[in-house]
This record gives C-alpha cells, structure tokens and sequence, in this order.
C-alpha cells in the first residue's frame, strides 16, 4: 500500500524534522531536502501528495522551484516565507501555489492546512475522474447513487466512500481514512469506520468497496 507522501523542501533543519514528526504521527509518509537542488527533480518522480516548500533555500530558490514545478505538475504546494510582507507579492505572482504560510508557523496549523488541502485535491480529481464505476456523487446534497440507484448514506458515509472512491484500486489504511475523510471529527475511530463501510456495503446491491485485510479498504477499479 502507499501510504500519502509529503515532501518538505525547508533549510531549517530543526524545522523541518518537527514538521516531519507531526505529518508522521498523522500517518503520512514524509522526505526531506534541506536545499532546493534537488527538488523539482524529486517532486516530478511523481510520489509525493503534496510538497511544503520554504522561498528562501540554498540551491535553488522556492520561487524557481514552484515555477518550474507547475510547467508540468499541478502537484499541491504549500509555500512558506520568513518574510510577512513576501506573502503578498507571492499571491500576485500567480505562481500557482495551494497556500501560503508566513514563519513563525505552528506545526499544527501547518497539518491542518495539509489536510485541508489533500482533502481539496481528492475531491477536485473525483469531479474531474471519468466514472467508471457507475458512482454518482452530489457533495452539495451528500447524495450519492450507484448504477442510478441511491445509496441511503449518512454524511460521514458519504465522505469515506468520497475518499475511497476518487483513486479506485488504492487501499487507504484506516489512519489514512479518518485523517482524510474526517480530520476534524474526534468522534471517529478506526473500528467507526468498519462500521461505516459495512453500513455502505449493506445498502448497495453490488458492494463496491474492498477490504483488504490487515491494511485497510479500497474502492474497486
Ligand atoms: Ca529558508
């Protein structure tokens, strides 16, 4: 399984491994560079979910980075400055960066920002993904239908199928659900969600979702 990927691009070293710790503890996988050499190269293998990317780096810079990224990749990037008064002329660059985020930061409200933003892109990628599932989704009216026939789903049913359902045949571990479809929602625990997704399976004539034991769930492709 492929457990969602960070890359932070961020020469403040104590920085960047308190950043990684608390993408770690929310069950991400994380890469760090600690200067801008190597940066589009890596982000363009194609691994990484989103890239956190500092403006002033040894190497190459985060505005070149971001510029020479999105030539080609619409990969999500968070960038980060230590100057305030950046954030502005960052915006009215259009240098296509996801969100802005000026230093001193909290972690926390970095993670939140993340999420925020995975959360985003999921759901653009499953309005933008030809349906070949027969899924039907109405985020506006959390109304869902599969084979045009409706699926009777709580709001927090209908944001795992949302998630499982825009990369089907991607398994998603537990953690990685409730971080995805339920990042403010503490209420939710992993055997909440099994209990979801039989919920899902019971009210579908063809279950779609597949568990996969000892890891977690996905959407069939
Ligand atoms: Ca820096």
């Amino acid at each position: 399984m492929t457990a969602l990927r960070i890359l932070i691009v961020e020469d403040e070293t104590v920085l960047a491994e308190v950043v990684r710790d608390y993408l770690i503890a929310e069950g991400m996988g994380v890469d760090v560079l600690s200067e801008g050499t190597d940066a589009v190269a890596t982000a363009l293998t194609g691994q990484h979910d989103l890239l956190i990317l500092d403006l002033m780096l040894p190497g190459v810079d985060g505005l070149t980075i971001c510029r020479e990224l999105r030539r080609t990749s619409d990969v999500p990037i968070i960038m980060t400055t230590a100057k305030v008064e950046e954030i502005d002329r960052l915006f009215g660059l259009g240098l296509g960066a996801d969100d802005y985020l000026c230093k001193p930061y909290s972690p926390r409200e970095l993670v939140a920002r993340v999420q925020a933003i995975l959360r985003r892109s999921a759901r653009s990628r499953e309005a933008t993904a030809p349906d070949t599932t027969g899924l039907q989704m109405d985020a506006e009216r959390w109304q869902a239908a599969l084979d045009g026939k409706p699926l009777d789903l709580t709001r927090r049913e209908f944001m795992l199928v949302q998630v499982l359902a825009h990369r089907p045949g991607r398994v998603f571990s537990r953690d990685e659900l409730l971080t995805l479809a339920f990042p403010d929602d503490a209420e939710v625990f992993d055997r909440t969600i099994d209990s979801h997704i039989r919920k899902i399976a019971a009210v579908s004539d063809t279950d779609p979702i597949r568990s996969v034991y000892g890891v977690g769930y996905a959407y069939d492709d």
